[in-house]
């Protein structure tokens, strides 16, 4: 996939801002417990290597990944701390996951069954280690009944070839005001975990929001995502506990500008008609780039301004109504903050009607990420 290194059009990640919101939230937990920096989808968008040198610098203990392909990524790369897989990998991958000694969330005993045939027959001659992943009402993935858990924790007592390292949950509702979900989730968990004769050395419960706003809640692994990244899972409805920094800004510039006359429309569609006399900016950045179509009437920066996105966004390119003229190169911000002006990812997940995780994740390849 090409990255556009060669155009304006530039994502800057500020690694010292992932740095100390790891550090910040390590400083809050009990001593015992750790925190694995969750760098799925390419670090939420903000480029996983990067992000997990940079949470390792805080003092992240580990990684955590959706897909076994991006476990592989890291492995490349050279970290040897510990990684998990969140979401299910296909058994037939039992020993690549031995191998490169990465754990792995599982959710049925047929999973571990075959698993042990596997590891078995290829003489790999490593454990495997896995976490079990408890349904409390996420409904996602997960086994859900005291019964299937017991079955399981007798069959992991018996097999020396598969390390039980995990047991957690995820809540589904730990970034809401209304506690009443998730404390039905946390005493499920609870009654769960306690039903076990012999607990993993990892029980966890915690991403982001449950690590924000539940301290309570027993954990000893916290998966921190998306305040890493110093945004709010709760997109604002909460506040934060401490000041999460935003590690991305979204630049481009004005790389071309013309004078209107009255009438004068932008844009497929032809949707926007001009005023006489109006300065108009075209910036190289559209849909393709994953700045969505549905931005049209959202603002951007210029020398402190605000300047509203005009006409269909296209897919390379939009066009913004500037205050007057500016040079060719005029630096414009899409997300960050010109002199006393900010537009956060949250201001543009609002836009859209979605969440920054959303937009974060969304954005092209085609966009290059610079580190600072
Ligand atoms: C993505 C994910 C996380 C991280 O969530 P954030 O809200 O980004 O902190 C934690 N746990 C699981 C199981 C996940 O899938």
């Amino acid at each position: 996939m090409v990255s556009g290194i060669h155009r304006k059009t530039v994502a800057y990640i500020d690694k010292k801002a992932i740095t100390a919101n790891v550090q910040q939230e390590i400083q809050r937990l009990d001593k015992k417990a750790v925190l694995y920096a969750v760098v799925k989808a390419n670090g939420y968008g903000h480029g996983a290597i990067e992000v997990a040198r940079a949470a390792k610098k805080g003092g992240a203990a580990g990684f955590c990944v959706a897909i076994l392909d991006e476990a592989l990524e890291l492995r490349e790369a050279g970290f040897t701390e510990p990684i998990l897989i969140l979401g299910l990998v296909d058994v037939a991958y039992a020993e690549l996951l031995a191998l490169n000694k990465l754990s792995v969330t599982i959710s049925s005993l047929a999973w571990l069954e075959q698993a042990r045939e596997i590891i078995k027959t290829s003489k790999c001659n490593q454990k495997l280690a896995i976490h079990v992943a408890l349904d409390t009402g996420m409904g996602r993935i997960g086994i859900r009944t005291i019964q299937e858990l017991r079955e399981m924790e007798q069959w992991l007592d018996k097999n020396e070839l598969i390390y039980f390292e995990g047991i957690f949950t995820h809540f589904a509702t730990a970034d809401s005001s209304d506690e009443k979900q998730f404390e039905q989730q946390a005493e499920k968990f609870n009654t769960l975990v306690n039903s076990l004769h012999r607990k993993p050395p990892f029980v966890h419960t915690a991403n982001s929001a449950t690590a924000l706003w539940h301290k309570s809640c027993s954990s000893n692994l916290i998966r921190f995502g998306i305040a890493m990244y110093g945004l709010n899972p709760s997109g604002g409805a909460l506040p934060e506990p401490y000041k999460l920094i935003p590690a991305m800004k979204i630049s481009s510039e004005v790389n071309y500008i013309k004078q209107m006359q009255q009438g004068d429309t932008i844009g497929y569609g032809a949707t926007y008609s001009a005023k006489e006399g109006e300065w108009v900016g075209t910036v190289p950045i559209g849909y393709g780039d994953g700045w969505r179509r549905d931005l049209q009437g959202q603002d951007v920066l210029v020398d402190g301004k605000r300047c509203e996105i005009i006409g269909r966004i296209c897919m390379d390119q939009c066009m913004i109504r500037l205050p007057y003229e500016v040079e060719e190169g005029t630096e414009v911000i899409l997300v960050g903050q010109s002199q006393n002006q900010s537009i956060t990812l949250q201001d543009i997940a609002n836009h859209l009607h979605t969440i920054h995780y959303e937009v974060a994740c969304g954005l092209a390849a085609r966009i290059p990420r610079k580190y600072v």
